[in-house]
Parts: C-alpha cells; structure tokens; sequence
C-alpha cells in the first residue's frame, strides 16, 4: 500500500463509516430489492408453467453469472476512475466507498450486512423496476427467458460485494472458502492483483473470470480513452497519468 489506512480498527470493532440517512436508504433499498426479486421471480415462475424451457435454465445461471462479473468489472471501473465523492446522489454513498476501500481495503470486513449489500440493491432497484413494468415476462417465451436470466443477474449483482468481503476477510464463512478454492467466487490471491499500485487493472469482482482476458486486451485502458475523448471537459490523460498508484476522491 501506499498510503497507511486513515485509522487502525481490529475485525470485529464495527464503526459508523455510512451516515444514519444513508444506512436507511440501503435498508429500503435492500427491502425493494427482494420486493422486486420476488414479484419477477413469481412471473418467472409462471412463465415455466406455461412455456417450460427448464433445461436451458442451468445455461441461462452460466451466462447471468458471467455477464454479472463483467457488469461488476465495468461498474466497479467506472466508479475507481470517473467522477468524485462530492458528485450529487452516487458520490457520498457509491463513489467515495470505491475511493476509500483502495486506502483502507480491510474496511470492508467491518460493514454488516446492510453496509456491505445495501450500495448494489440501490444500484439495481431501477433496472429491476423496469424489467417488472415492462418485459412481457408471463405472456412472452422471450420474455420469460429474458425475466429468468434478468432475475439471475440481479442476484448476482446482490451477492458480489459479499463475495468482495469474503475475499478480503482473514476468516471467511468455511462455505465461502470452499466456493473460493473452486473458482466459483472471487477469491484473496485473484483479488489481490487489483490492490496493488496503480490500481488498474482486475476490476471484476463477483468470480473475477474475465480479469485475464480484459487484462491482457487492455480492455479498461482502451474504455477510459474512449470515455476521457467522448465526456466533455473530460482531462484526456488517465487517472494513473495524471495521479499515479492513488485513487483522488
Ligand atoms: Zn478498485
Ligand atoms: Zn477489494
């Protein structure tokens, strides 16, 4: 690291690190959340009665898995290297926990349950709130499909900044361990290669699977020279061109 943590707390010391207002919107938006999950999921549901398919569901898991990592990668980019903690709505509560786990990555460990899910529920209330209203998910053989593989994202995107945790933990749930030595979510060592200086590169972080791939492609160097040419008033260098191995907030 190259910065010291800004305070040394031990694992099982919990500290306020969100605002009282902020714990109850993630409160809410956890509530929402398997609100939505439940009301898509009982249309998914009747969508299987009707229209069956059961067999490509298995298949349909792979790719929501796959395609919920690589969302987790581009959110997780965006987040690191666009924007400040001062930007209204997203900055406090969403970029600024980004900014700080890179100066204080064991902070994680300390956020309970709403703390650690509450930010991803809110980030996908909207799209769930869309997807219920407008997929034709009971009546359609495409929307069901569409609904099944949606409803698995979603709770793929739930789950991964409780991988993210468990990756960090120095003793995670033996379950998780068992999932980490399998591949089949983020594990300490495949993480740890974002976390070292600049900070630019593994950004998935729900299994990690497409971190190799976008590395060696320079996928996010390629996207944030994209972005930096296309948003107005955008500084045209990147951030580890302008600010080294350090995430300003
Ligand atoms: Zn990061
Ligand atoms: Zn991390």
């Amino acid at each position: 690291m190259d910065q010291q943590p800004p305070h040394q707390v031990t694992e099982s010391q919990p500290i306020a690190e969100t605002s009282r207002g902020h714990y109850i919107l993630e409160i809410l938006g956890i509530v929402s959340f398997f609100m939505l999950a439940l009301l898509v999921g009982t249309e998914v549901y009747q969508g299987m009665a009707t229209f069956g398919y059961l067999w490509l569901l298995p298949v349909i898991a792979v790719i929501a898995y796959l395609a919920a990592d690589f969302i987790s990668g581009f959110v997780h980019f965006l987040a690191d290297n666009f924007g400040s903690s001062e930007m209204p709505i997203i900055g406090p509560g969403f970029i600024s926990g980004f900014r700080d786990h890179h100066v204080d990555p064991k902070g994680i460990t300390r956020h309970d349950f709403v703390d650690t899910n509450g930010n991803n529920s809110l980030v996908s209330l909207p799209f769930m709130l869309l997807a219920w209203l407008v997929v034709p998910i009971e009546t359609t053989v495409g929307g069901y499909l569409f609904g099944a593989f949606f409803l698995l994202v979603s709770l793929a995107v739930f789950l991964t900044n409780q991988f993210h945790k468990w990756a960090h933990m120095e003793d995670p749930p033996s379950f998780a361990v068992w999932l980490q030595r399998r591949g089949l979510i983020l594990s300490e060592e495949h993480h740890d290669i974002h976390h070292a200086s600049p900070y630019d590169t593994y950004y998935c972080i729900t299994v990690g699977v497409w971190n190799p791939l976008l590395d060696q492609t320079r996928f996010f160097e390629r996207t944030e020279r994209l972005l930096r040419r296309v948003i107005p008033g955008a500084d045209a260098r990147l951030r580890v061109e302008r600010e080294g191995s350090l995430n300003e907030r």
